[in-house]
């Protein structure tokens, strides 16, 4: 590998919020094949594939492409747990994209983002804030997707090393879509995308930057769900209103 295509590596995952690499020495020079993990035991369990690295954004990557990259994967623990995995849905050239935390139990039941009851209320909001504020969209012309593509069991945060796997996903599902605006729904899209440590509370209702996408952070729609919470839906419907009137102005 040349010193130029290394430093794209490094810079790709530097802007994945990897920040440790190893350095792995081999005998040869050559370009790495799948390393196929053999099981010392009797019984007929087929070797398991790891997968290589996907390379930097190939060239007119797709999301058809994507999916395909991600296959049936077992890259992190997520898979062990999970009935379908999650990888997007919506308008593939959408001016708007939606990112959230991670598949739901509705979500890994149909292999679909958001449709579950955070799912309706977030289909509400994109519906309703539309009709009201006179713009011709609703839920089907944005795209959803989430940092992590499987369910982490009992619905809990995703860890690290979790989102840093299924991050080179998420980077490169924006990447193709390339919208005109993301909209982070939570603190775990927000810290994904913005490497952000503050919480949703201080970063909402301004925008920020993802590459050169401007982000804006609201309130993960669960968190709205909760009956103690109405003055935070009252402003994650502000925070939609200005993300929409950005985008379809
Ligand atoms: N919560 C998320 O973050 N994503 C989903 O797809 C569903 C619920």
């Amino acid at each position: 590998m040349d010193q130029q295509l290394l430093r794209q590596y490094l810079e790709f995952y530097r802007d994945l919020g990897v920040t440790t690499v190893f350095r792995q020495v081999t005998p040869q020079a050559a370009a790495p094949a799948p390393v196929i993990e053999e099981t010392l035991s009797t019984t007929a369990v087929a070797p398991r594939v790891i997968s290589p690295l996907p390379t930097l954004q190939p060239e007119g990557d797709t999301l058809f492409k994507i999916r395909q990259d991600i296959g049936d994967c077992t890259r992190c623990r997520l898979y062990q747990g999970r009935k379908q995995l999650v990888f997007g849905s919506g308008n593939e050239q959408a001016k708007l994209v939606f990112v959230g935390e991670g598949p739901g139990a509705d979500e890994d039941e149909q292999g679909l983002p958001f449709v579950g009851r955070a799912g309706q209320l977030l289909t509400q909001m994109i519906d309703g804030t539309a009709r009201k504020e006179g713009i011709p969209i609703a839920r089907p012309d944005v795209y959803i997707c989430n940092v992590v593509k499987c369910r982490p069991p009992e619905n809990r945060t995703p860890q690290p090393d979790e989102m840093e796997t299924c991050g080179q996903f998420l980077y490169r599902q924006l990447v193709a879509i390339s919208p005109k605006a993301i909209c982070a729904l939570g603190g775990t899209a927000a810290k994904a995308l913005l490497g952000a440590k503050a919480g949703v509370t201080s970063l909402r209702g301004k925008w920020h930057k993802w590459r050169d996408i401007p982000v804006m952070v609201t309130y993960h729609p669960s968190y709205l769900l909760r009956p103690y919470n109405q003055n935070a839906k009252r402003e994650a419907w502000e925070d939609l209103k200005k993300v929409l009137h950005y985008v379809y102005d």
